[in-house]
């Protein structure tokens, strides 16, 4: 496993939020860290800053005119939960950087893990909101395209809907967006089953809101009997993970049931899905997680999981969430229609 870091992405901060904090940064290495002296290979690689020419590719130029004015003032508030300060400019650029190398690790080969903050997936093209400001796992997918991969998939775990990574690619066909999250009134309030995308784009959007609390067993039902039949007849050739760890029963924000070990599963049962349809290992990039000792081991178990996990023989159960995005899905994937 190689894990993409750098520290400066300590540096940024969010005035505007009790959980999205620096001391963030230390746990997510100290998952790092427990992973390899459990024996797992971690191998550090070098991060440059993303160039600004990568972040226009997901993001209009205002918007970053706007981000970068922000830090180079002293900071700036955009959101009732999202504020950068006078580092947060440089602290994006580098998290972006450090996903777009995770995307060059996995297309090389090695499964890769962009271990970063502050998360992405909730900023759109021209819009900072929900913690973040950059999307990091957009860029990482357009960085793939653009390295040569003529399918891309991004799958989210994080507990949260990542709708600024669906706004990015609503329309297009060749980058695939799956999503678990909590649905409902939860924040951001989308993802809704029937949000499937629009145009040629049309049935690459994948969208399973789950009630609060749910645990594993419906997740292993969406991985199992959703994720993996779409993903097999999309046949993407780079996976980017967008892995939030606050869908751990112990997150203060989430309010659902997964365990530590439930991460090393999902990581294990995607490297597999990967492995087996051709794809390149998986370039996994950091989202939310905001109980750090949680976060720590969890990042742990999904190194874990990558690196040798026995990927779960896991059978659809037939959860209703599972039931409806199939139904809501069926007429674009032929995997989905039938029993
Ligand atoms: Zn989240």
């Amino acid at each position: 496993m190689r894990v993409y870091t750098h520290p400066d992405c300590e540096l940024h901060t969010n005035e505007n939020s009790h959980a999205e904090v620096p001391e963030r940064y230390p746990a997510m290495l100290a998952g790092v860290e427990k992973a390899k002296r459990r024996g797992v290979a971690v191998e550090y690689g070098p991060v440059e800053p993303a160039p600004e020419t990568a972040l226009a590719a997901v993001h209009e130029a205002d918007y970053l005119d706007s981000l970068k004015e922000a830090s180079a003032s002293g900071g700036g508030h955009f959101d009732p939960d999202t504020a950068a300060g006078k580092r947060s400019w440089e602290a994006g650029l580098l998290a972006s950087g450090a996903a777009m190398a995770a995307v060059d690790g996995a297309m090389g080969g090695e499964a890769s893990f962009a271990v970063i903050r502050p998360p992405g997936h909730h900023a759109t093209r021209s819009r900072a909101m929900g913690f973040c400001l950059v999307n990091h796992a957009a860029v990482a997918a357009r960085h793939a395209r653009e390295a040569g991969a003529e399918r891309v998939a991004v799958l989210d775990w994080d507990v949260h809907h990542g709708n600024g990574t669906q706004d990015v690619f609503y329309a297009d066909p060749d980058v695939l967006y799956l999503s678990a999250h909590r649905g409902g009134a939860f924040y951001p309030g989308t993802g809704y089953a029937d949000e499937v995308g629009v145009g040629e784009g049309e049935g690459a959007t994948v969208n399973v809101p789950l009630p609060a609390r749910t645990g594993e067993k419906d997740y292993a039902a969406v991985f199992s009997g959703v994720f993996a039949p779409v993903l097999r007849e999309f046949r993407p050739e780079a996976i980017v993970v967008s892995a939030g760890y606050d869908a751990h029963r112990r997150d203060p924000l989430g309010g659902m049931g997964l365990e530590t070990e439930s991460f090393g599963r999902f990581a294990a049962f995607l490297s597999s899905l990967a492995d087996g349809i051709g794809a390149a290992p998986l370039a996994l990039v950091m989202e939310g997680g905001y109980d750090l000792d949680a976060l720590a081991d969890s990042v742990a178990a999904t190194i874990q999981g990558v690196e040798g996990g026995a990927a779960p023989d896991w059978k659809n159960s037939g959860a209703k969430a599972a039931r409806d995005a199939r139904e809501a899905l069926s007429a674009h994937w032929e995997s989905l229609r039938g029993a």
